[in-house]
């Protein structure tokens, strides 16, 4: 490594970090972080080989087990969540799944919020089972059924919060209390708040997982995930876990995630901002049923959302009038937004959750869940909010025929 390093400083303030944190300048002095594309890694000699393999020496290996490019993700994404270590996935579903499976066994229990990313749901209600694990899920937003739940030795808890699609805010501090007493650890899947937003750790969670995908990378390019925590449970359970079974995440990817970090905070903020105008022009819109968003005090748990949450985040949800006729004529009106199941892009994407990321949730998990027919999901992204709202009022025009 070059003597030309960053003088990292433990008092730099967030931005600074996103910027600076976990790099390791090669010995060509570049600014923007090397991309190491690499399948392997060679040896000086037979023996130091050998001592890489037993331990004694810190060498990488071959890419599945880790490369530059992937620790510097990893050192700065631990750098900001305010985490002892970080394994970066292939995807945040790889995220997901290799938190749960890594620490759960056959006769083991876990708990989940029931408002979750469809395929997060699909891992807690179908593949857990599967595997001998009995799974509980929970109305995320009433203490009762948390408690209960929770009244018995449990493995893992699984929520999200703000969650998808409907923007429920759970309480992380009371459930993870709840939850230490079951001897269950706490993995709270951060993707809608972000790292910017919400600090689960800090509120008493004990593992945060993400889809890098989204706000990280956050203009479209790759997918990747990552999981946070304490660094003996990312080591000893979970790190065996992804190495052999090979969720790896590329070195280009780690590379474009890095970039993606280097803005985090200024997109995901102008986002935020440009979400909460929108978010009043459509509360004030004719035809417009209900708006959620956790920074509108007619959010059912404002109040909770302003105490766990340092900001309101970037997605909204709205219920039009005339169920899925009058949800595709709004979004079929639009021009500038698209229609998108991604989120956290700096493109402003709406979906129809009850025909996409939601169809394989029955009717009456939907109605419990609060996705009607007329609902729509919006990821606010960067364009101006004049023109954003421009084109929502040709959605609002369209709903007049309906
Ligand atoms: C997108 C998403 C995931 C899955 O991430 P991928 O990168 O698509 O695998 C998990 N949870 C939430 C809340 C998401 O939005």
């Amino acid at each position: 490594m070059s003597d030309n390093k960053i003088a990292f400083s433990e008092a730099w303030r967030p931005a600074t970090r996103q910027l600076h944190a976990g790099v390791e300048r090669t010995e060509y002095g570049e600014t923007s972080e090397a991309v190491f594309l690499t399948s392997g890694f060679v040896y000086d000699n037979a023996e130091q080989a050998a001592r890489t393999f037993r331990g004694e020496e810190e060498h990488y290996q071959y890419s599945r087990f880790g490369t530059p490019t992937v620790a510097a993700l990893e050192r700065r994404l631990a750098d900001l969540e305010g985490a002892e270590a970080c394994v970066a996935t292939a995807t945040g579903m790889g995220a997901v799944s290799s938190a749960l499976l890594s620490h759960v066994k056959a006769g083991d229990r876990v708990v989940a919020s029931r408002a979750l990313f469809g395929s997060c749901h699909w891992i807690v209600a179908n593949l857990l089972p599967r595997y001998g694990v009995e799974t509980v899920f929970v109305d995320g937003c009433n203490p009762d059924e948390w408690a209960k739940a929770l009244s018995q030795p449990t493995a893992a808890v699984l929520l999200e919060s703000p969650s998808n699609p409907m923007l429920d805010i759970l309480d992380i501090k009371a459930i993870s209390d709840l939850a230490h007493k079951a001897g269950a650890i706490v993995v709270v899947d951060n993707v809608f708040a972000s790292p910017v937003f919400q600090k689960p750790l800090q509120l008493g969670a004990d593992v945060v997982v993400y889809s890098c995908t989204k706000h990280i990378d956050g203009q479209g390019r790759v997918l990747g995930g990552a999981v946070l925590g304490r660094k003996d449970w990312i080591t000893e359970t979970l790190q065996p876990f992804t190495r052999n079974t090979g969720n790896a995440l590329s070195p280009f990817n780690a590379w474009v995630m890095l970039k993606g970090l280097e803005t985090l905070s200024l997109r995901v903020n102008a986002m935020a901002a440009n979400a909460a105008a929108v978010a009043d022009y459509l509360a004030s819109a004719p035809g417009i049923v209900s708006v959620r968003y956790p920074g509108r005090a007619d959010h059912p748990q404002y109040e909770l959302a302003k105490r766990q949450m340092s900001g309101s985040g970037s997605l909204i949800a709205f219920e039009v009038k005339g169920g899925q006729k009058g949800a595709f004529a709004f979004m079929d009106a639009l021009k500038l937004i698209a229609i998108s199941n991604n989120l956290g892009d700096a493109r402003s994407l709406v979906t129809h959750p009850a025909t996409t990321t939601h169809s394989k949730v029955s009717a009456e998990d939907r109605a419990v869940l609060g996705i009607t027919d007329g609902a729509i999901r919006f990821s606010v992204g960067l364009e101006d909010s004049a023109d954003l709202i421009d084109d929502l009022a040709r959605g609002v025009a369209a709903l007049q025929a309906i």
